[in-house]
């Protein structure tokens, strides 16, 4: 008798998520490990801000949709021990043959204490920022990347005065200067204020305060200053800030039968739920292949969508930019279509024609 390889899946985030339901689909033995056990679209949480969304819109509980096939445990990874192949769990060990890690990021903080700040990363950190938003009249958002953008925009819809405070001089500055203007133009037109070259050196309840000596007050302080690796992450596989560093078939260099992608890993561009779940396909395909060369992530476009409020928003497709002004509507089809997607997946298990 063949006895089908484990694979364990370290987190259910869009990597996680999508690559157990493709292994699964070809035959293998899926077992996920989550603190939670709920898998949460994340690119939606910025809509919590004007209720525009609930929880349960936006989350799915695993335990209810996952075919029964996959093995769920909801515990806390504390430690990869890959001479052993085990993962090590705040509620004991568990062994693998091949291990998909997809444990996401954390607000990058550069060393800064940023506890006095709301953001939006997760369904219950974006209800606390909504519920005090009800009360804000002046919010500063450190970070004028996509996620600051777009949640200055709905705090404007709110009629919050809104400053976006970034220590480069332009927004979105990972593209190119024209996408930065027709960005600075839409920030003007809904009254939302931009101070570049402003590097944030201290959070404070109600103030920040900048390396230059500079003082920037208000009643609600929002950090959207970029993503890096979790403490557990970098504990694990002792990697700097940027995550563990992969091939382009997604393996972990420096680890055999260890995969990872999406946040936790150290890619070049934007780190995205796109890629993440594009990556966690590509990962499933390398298990099931099981032969070199692996499968390769394709080199992605740059492809973002950024809303800003209800009647605003820019699509950036490598140089091009376009302006529309029904964006936060259509990221709410994005949503319904990623999940509609992984209901067609998850049919696909059930479907009688596989063995
Ligand atoms: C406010 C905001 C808005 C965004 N908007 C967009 C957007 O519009 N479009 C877009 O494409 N991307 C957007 N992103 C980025 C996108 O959400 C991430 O790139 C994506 O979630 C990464 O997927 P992942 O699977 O790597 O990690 P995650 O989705 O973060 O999943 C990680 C999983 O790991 C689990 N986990 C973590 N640590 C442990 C542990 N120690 N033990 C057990 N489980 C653990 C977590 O519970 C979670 O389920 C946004 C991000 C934010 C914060």
């Amino acid at each position: 008798m063949t006895v089908s390889e484990k694979i364990v899946v370290l987190g259910a985030g869009f990597l996680g998520v999508n690559a157990a339901l493709d292994l699964v689909n070809a035959g293998k033995q899926v077992t996920i490990i989550d603190e939670t056990l709920k898998h949460q679209y994340i690119p939606g949480t910025v809509d919590i801000i004007r209720n525009r969304f609930q929880r349960e819109e936006l989350e799915i509980n695993l335990e209810e949709f996952l075919p029964e096939q996959i093995e769920l445990k909801e515990a806390t990874v504390k430690d990869v021990r890959p001479d052993e192949k085990t993962v090590e769990t705040r509620n004991g060990l568990i062994g693998y043959d091949k291990l998909v890690t997809g444990l996401g990021g954390a607000p990058e903080n550069f060393g800064i204490d940023i506890s006095p700040a709301e953001h939006a990363w997760g369904i219950k950190p974006a209800q606390k920022l909504s519920k005090k938003a009800e009360n804000a009249e002046k919010a500063v958002i450190v970070g004028a990347g996509y996620v600051g953008i777009e949640v200055a925009g709905e705090l404007t819809e709110k009629e919050v005065e809104t400053t976006l405070v970034e220590a480069n001089t332009r927004p979105m500055s990972y593209l190119d200067q024209k996408s930065s203007e027709k960005m600075l133009e839409i920030l003007h037109n809904k009254d939302i204020k931009f101070k570049g070259g402003k590097q944030v050196s201290e959070v404070a309840e109600g103030s920040v305060t900048f390396t230059d000596g500079g003082e920037e007050a208000a009643d609600l302080i929002v950090w959207a200053a970029g993503v890096k690796a979790s403490e557990t992450v970098k504990q694990i596989f002792s990697t700097g800030r940027k995550g563990i560093e992969v091939n382009q078939g997604l393996s972990a260099i420096g680890y055999n039968d260890i995969f990872a992608g999406g946040d936790c890993v150290d890619v070049s561009g934007q780190k995205t739920a796109h890629k993440a779940m594009k990556q966690g396909e590509v990962i499933a395909e390398n298990i099931v292949s099981n032969s070199e060369p692996l499968n390769q992530v394709e080199s992605e476009q740059n492809f973002l969508i950024v809303s800003i409020g209800d009647k605003a928003g820019l699509i950036f497709q490598n140089k091009l930019v376009f302006s529309a002004n029904f964006l936060r509507h259509f990221k709410d089809l994005v949503k319904t279509y990623y999940f509609t997607r992984l209901k067609i997946k998850k049919k696909l298990f059930n479907a009688d024609f596989l063995p």
